[in-house]
C-alpha cells in the first residue's frame, strides 16, 4: 500500500510540471504533505477560495488540499492525470456547487459521492433567496460576497466534527474566529465601497462572476432586482468562454454609454480579448474606455505570496482595485 501510494506521489508530482519554480515547489510539498498518511483527515477541495477556509477550520488536525489548481477555470475543469487519485484517497470533498464545476469527469465524480460535500447546494437549500439566478441560470459565485461566503462555514465544521469527532470542539471554535474575521471585513468592504457616490457605483469585468459581489457592496440599501443588477454587467457570461457575437458587444457598448462606465475590469484568469475588443469598439463609437491596469481575483485565487494568495486577501484586493478605479479614475 505505502509502495502504491509513493508511487501515485510521484506521478502526480510528474504532473506539475509546467508551472513556476516556486510555485511548483510549494505544490509539491502540499501534495507530499497531503499524500502521507498520518492520521490526519485529508480534505480535498475543488478550488482554493474553498481550501483556505477548510484550511483554517481544520488547523492543525486536517491536511487541506486544492484540486484546481492555479488560474485554471472551475467551470469547465475535466480531471487530469493524478486527480482520480486525488478525489479517491479524500476523507472528505468540498465543492463550490450551484453548477460551478461542471465540466463532465469532475461533476460526474462529485454527484456519486457521499463524502462530497456541495457548499453552495447547502446554503440554496437552507435559503434559496439567498442564491442570484441570472439569464435563467444560477450563479455559483457565491464566494463573491463574504458574508455569504461565511454561511459555508458551518457546513465545513459540520462535515469535519462529523468525521473527526474527537476535535470538533477545535472545529467549531476555529469556525467562531473565522466567520468573526470575515463578518468583520464584509462591513469593511462595504464601508469602502459605499463611500463612493452611487452614480459611480458601476462595475464592467470579463465575465459574471460579480453579481454577488455588486449586490453586497456596490448595490443600495434595500435596492432590489433589477435596479442593482443594472450595476453590473460583463460581456462573456457566468461560464467565459470568449465567443463575443456583435449583439453582445453592443450591448455592453449601450450599457457604458448609459451609466457613463469609463472603465473595464480585467481577470487575473481570463483572457482580455474580449474587453479589447469592446475598448475598440467603444472607441469607434467617440466612448473613451480604459483597462484598469490591475487585473481582479473572480474564479481563481493569487499565486503564493501575492495579493490575493488567501481568499480575504483576494477580496479586499478586488474592493481596493475596484473602489480606487471608481472613485478616482472611472464613472460619473
Ligand atoms: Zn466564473
Amino acid at each position: 500500500m505505502k509502495q502504491f501510494l509513493q508511487l501515485i506521489v510521484v506521478g502526480m508530482l510528474l504532473s506539475l510540471v509546467g508551472c513556476s519554480c516556486d510555485e511548483r515547489t510549494y505544490r509539491v510539498q502540499a501534495l507530499q504533505q497531503w499524500m502521507m498518511p498520518n492520521g490526519k483527515l485529508k480534505a480535498l477541495s475543488t478550488t482554493a477560495m474553498i481550501n483556505d477556509l477548510v484550511q483554517e477550520v481544520g488547523g492543525e488536525n486536517v491536511d487541506a488540499l486544492t484540486l484546481i489548481i492555479g488560474e485554471l477555470d472551475p467551470h469547465s475543469y475535466q480531471l487530469v492525470k493524478g486527480d482520480d487519485e486525488k478525489l479517491v484517497f479524500g476523507d472528505l470533498i468540498f465543492y463550490n456547487g450551484l453548477g460551478l464545476e461542471h465540466g463532465p469527469s469532475l461533476q460526474g465524480f462529485l454527484l456519486n459521492q457521499s463524502k462530497a460535500i456541495a457548499l453552495g447546494d447547502k446554503i440554496q437549500n437552507a435559503d434559496p433567496a439567498l442564491i442570484i439566478s441570472y439569464k435563467g441560470q444560477v450563479d455559483p459565485h457565491i464566494w463573491m460576497d463574504v458574508s455569504l461566503w461565511a454561511k459555508t462555514v458551518h457546513y465545513i465544521v459540520e462535515a469535519l466534527s462529523k468525521k473527526d469527532p474527537v476535535h470538533a470542539e477545535a472545529y467549531r471554535l476555529n469556525g467562531e474566529k473565522l466567520v468573526q474575521n470575515m463578518m468583520l471585513e464584509h462591513a469593511n468592504i462595504r464601508d469602502e465601497l459605499q463611500a463612493i457616490p452611487s452614480v459611480k457605483r458601476y462595475l464592467v469585468t470579463s465575465h459574471d462572476a460579480f453579481n454577488y459581489f455588486t449586490r453586497a457592496y456596490l448595490a443600495e440599501t434595500e435596492e432590489s432586482v433589477p435596479a442593482w443588477q443594472e450595476r453590473f454587467a460583463a460581456p462573456e457570461g457566468l461560464a467565459p468562454d470568449s465567443q463575443l457575437s456583435a449583439k453582445d458587444i453592443q450591448e455592453i457598448i449601450n450599457h457604458l454609454k448609459k451609466y457613463n462606465i469609463r472603465v473595464i475590469f480585467p481577470e487575473s484568469n481570463i483572457s482580455r480579448d474580449s474587453i479589447r475588443k469592446i475598448v475598440q469598439a467603444a472607441k469607434e463609437k467617440g466612448l473613451d474606455v480604459k483597462i484598469a491596469t490591475i487585473p481582479l481575483f473572480a474564479d481563481a485565487m493569487g499565486k503564493k505570496g501575492s495579493d490575493g494568495d488567501t481568499y480575504l486577501k483576494m477580496i479586499k484586493h478586488n474592493a481596493k482595485i475596484i473602489a480606487s478605479y471608481l472613485e478616482h479614475n472611472g464613472n460619473g
